[in-house]
């Protein structure tokens, strides 16, 4: 279960933020927990972080080790503050900021060999969904940006776009039938070891709706924004089925 905080939480916020939710999930030990804070709060949460059960990850990453890339991180600073994960392809960067496929799939080669863990983000928009398109994108977006990466250390984040922060959730059906095809997609890659990969759903996730998205066959996790700012409803999310 991941957390994105986006652009939310200064240091103080964060630390309120944990010092309410470890207490809360510090006995869950059968669900990896990862939380994405904005980068000036990693370094504070890394630390706090340091002796709990809880991964750290950044929200993005720039492909470059070092060097003149003003106002960009690289992934051995990630590594530095003690971030184990990276978001990749969150749809906000590749509709925001134009990343493109090409530069995703640099970003998780050269995120990989920094020895973070990815958290790949591919989704169609709702003009794709009502064009009948929703797979050939995802499709592509996987086959595009996994290009040449081995399967080990990769989680693919399914977050149809139309329900990131709308209170729109895709329906059971709908979220089960695009986490097979995606399924479907990176056995088409990897084979039979793409049965090992996680396969987060993303958008509108709440405690109310997260025991019935992750009852999915292929719904493994959760990639969470707006309910993962307050900490008993991500602990819920968490703690979902319980
Ligand atoms: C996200 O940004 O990854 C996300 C899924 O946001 P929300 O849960 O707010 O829809």
């Amino acid at each position: 279960m991941a957390a994105n905080w986006k652009m939310n939480k200064k240091i103080g916020e964060a630390q309120v933020f944990l010092d309410e939710f470890i207490p809360l999930v510090w006995n869950v030990k059968d669900v990896d927990i990862v939380i994405a804070p904005p980068f000036t709060a990693l370094y504070t949460v890394s630390n706090l972080l340091k002796i709990t059960h809880v991964s750290l990850a950044a929200q993005n990453m720039y492909h470059a080790e070092k060097g003149a890339f003003t106002g960009e991180i690289s992934p051995a600073m990630l590594t530095d503050v003690g971030c184990s994960h990276v978001i990749i392809g969150h749809s906000e960067r590749r509709t925001i900021f134009g990343e493109t496929s090409g530069m995703l799939n640099n970003k998780v080669q050269s995120a990989r060999n920094s020895g973070l863990e990815v958290i790949f983000c591919i989704g169609e928009t709702l003009a794709e969904r009502e064009a009948d398109m929703t797979f050939d994108v995802l499709s592509k977006q996987i086959n595009d940006g996994l290009k040449g990466i081995a399967p080990e250390g990769i989680i693919v984040a399914y977050e149809p776009v139309w329900a990131i922060g709308t209170g729109k959730t895709a329906t059971t059906g709908e979220a089960q039938e695009a986490h097979a095809f995606v399924r479907k997609t990176l056995s088409g890659l990897y084979g039979k070891v793409s049965e090992e990969i996680r396969i987060l759903y993303g958008g509108s996730v709440t405690p109310e709706n997260i025991d019935s998205l992750m009852a999915c066959a292929d719904v493994d996790g959760a990639l969470v924004g707006g309910a993962s700012l307050k900490a008993d409803s991500f602990a819920r999310i968490v703690k979902y089925n319980k």
